[in-house]
């Protein structure tokens, strides 16, 4: 293969962009030796980057759709994707930069590989452009000679409802066979399910809502003997409580919708995927850097992209992630340990509680980045979502759940605000009773995310509310 070559105006940019990645790379690797929560407040953008924008302390919202070039060589250099630049918002903006790179670090945190992040514009884009490019049909895979493969992906059963339908629609729609795992614990029946048709392997951990938690080192180690990826949503617990990328993890997805931006003003999504990934399917873009790729290629085809403005938001409360999940952690655990002791409640599902089966893996896994700093010692935290179920069936959870008082009754979670839905009749309807039993969810679910309130106040809505349900049984047994 021989090298193209450029005229001399392109090669100019071409070194112009070389200096510029050079410089990007060494800032990255200062900040990678940075704490979390330094990370979390400055990401990439230094006082250079400032200096470059009228010193402007805040990362700035560049809400011009498109760039403009010097002239027709920086163009031609710009869009051949030979030096960095953005072009055009849908395919890449400095204030979405900026937001992917410190993506990127904080779930890298304590990975020493190479990481990168592609945004989108909810978390279910974020899936949708994680998973499909491991699903296209390659002609020149075929089972006996007779055409291309049968796919299957292996996922867990208990997921969020989005993911559940979308996988669904992949079965249904495309012919992919979706294969559920109902019992996230049993590393056989992971393995049982992977084969040498499987493209990718998906879990979520804890899960949305049953709080369901794996093996991720040794999920990892599964699918990559099958040289297949092992995707992690871990919205639910965020990089300031796990980091699945260090225990062996390929591509970690985030609703940023959730804890990432805990005020709520913001819907987004996320993939981060450390580089030389596993894959059978795909160019060596693909697995060399997946998120890169992603971002250029398919992501550019499909239009998922952020609105900056909306990064903004997400940059905004993510320098403050660390103090707010130890804080909602601590809150969630308390009020886990009342409702769990509570003669309304019949059972309640929290990785924290000692009885919530997987107990030993969250706790292998879930701790509090940096949490040595503060407590001298390292400290597990569980996250800020639970579920409780309540005595006397369907009814009595929706007397429970209309008599919140301080509680907002939405289908949300990780914002500073306690909120609580029933999942049966709002995020996990669609899926029919046989999708909720495959995923294990009961009628008299309530999935609760804790807020950053005080916990005795929390605490008391509860308690006031579980004691309306409590009344009419007293009755009728009088
Ligand atoms: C909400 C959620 C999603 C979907 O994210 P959106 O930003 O709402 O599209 C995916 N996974 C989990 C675990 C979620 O809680």
């Amino acid at each position: 293969m021989t090298t193209p070559t450029y005229t001399p105006g392109v090669q100019a940019y071409i070194d112009r962009g070389a200096a510029m990645i050079e410089a990007e790379a060494s800032q990255r690797k200062v900040m990678r030796g940075k704490k979390f929560d330094t990370i979390a407040v400055h990401g990439l953008y230094n006082m250079e980057a400032a200096l470059a924008n009228q010193g402007s302390i805040n990362e700035p919202a560049y809400l011009s759709p498109a760039q403009h070039f010097e002239n027709s060589d920086h163009m031609e250099a710009a869009l051949a994707y030979l030096m960095p630049s953005w072009t055009y918002s849908r395919i890449a903006n400095p204030t979405l930069h900026y937001l992917e790179e410190t993506l990127a670090l904080l779930d890298g945190y304590g990975y020493d590989g190479e990481v990168s992040a592609c945004i989108a514009g909810s978390g279910m884009a974020a899936i949708f452009m994680a998973t499909n490019p491991f699903i296209v049909i390659e002609p020149t895979m075929p089972i006996n000679g007779h055409g291309p493969a049968k796919m299957n992906i292996v996922a867990s059963a208990k997921c969020y409802g989005g993911t559940f339908m979308l996988f669904t629609r992949y079965a249904n729609e495309r012919g992919v066979e979706v294969r559920w795992v109902r019992n996230t614990l049993d590393i056989d029946e992971w393995a049982s399910k992977i084969d040498s048709n499987t493209r990718f392997v998906y879990g979520e951990m804890p899960s949305n809502p049953s709080l369901a938690v794996f093996d991720i080192a040794a999920l990892a180690k599964l699918a990559h003997t099958q040289d297949i990826p092992l995707i992690v949503d871990s919205t639910v617990a965020t990089p300031a409580l796990m980091r699945p990328l260090a225990h062996g993890a390929d591509i970690i997805i985030h609703s940023v919708s959730k804890s990432m931006t805990t005020s709520g003003f913001a819907i987004a999504g996320a993939l981060i995927a450390r580089h030389n990934l596993p894959s059978r399917v795909g160019p060596d873009d693909l697995r060399a850097n997946f998120a890169a790729y992603v971002k250029l290629l398919p992501f550019r085809d499909h239009g998922p992209a952020l609105s900056p403005f909306n990064a903004l938001m997400v940059l905004n409360d993510l320098r403050t992630l660390r103090s707010k999940m130890d804080h909602m952690s601590n809150n969630a655990m308390k009020v886990a340990r009342h409702l769990a002791a509570h003669p309304m409640v019949e059972g309640v599902a929290y990785p924290g509680l000692p009885a919530q089966p997987g107990y030993e893996l969250a706790t292998q896994y879930m701790w509090l980045a940096d949490g040595e700093d503060d407590y001298g010692q390292p400290v597990n935290r569980y996250g800020h979502l639970m579920g409780f179920m309540v005595k006397g069936g369907a009814q009595a959870t929706r007397i429970v759940f209309d008599n919140l008082k301080m509680i907002w009754r939405a289908t949300d979670l990780g914002r500073i605000k306690s909120v609580a839905t029933i999942p049966a009749i709002s995020t996990h309807q669609q899926q029919g009773d046989a999708g909720r039993e495959l995923a294990g969810l009961p009628s008299n679910l309530i999935r609760l995310s804790v807020g950053a309130e005080h916990s005795a106040d929390i605490i008391a809505d509860l308690d006031q509310a579980l004691m309306k349900a409590a009344q009419p049984a007293a009755m009728t047994t009088a």
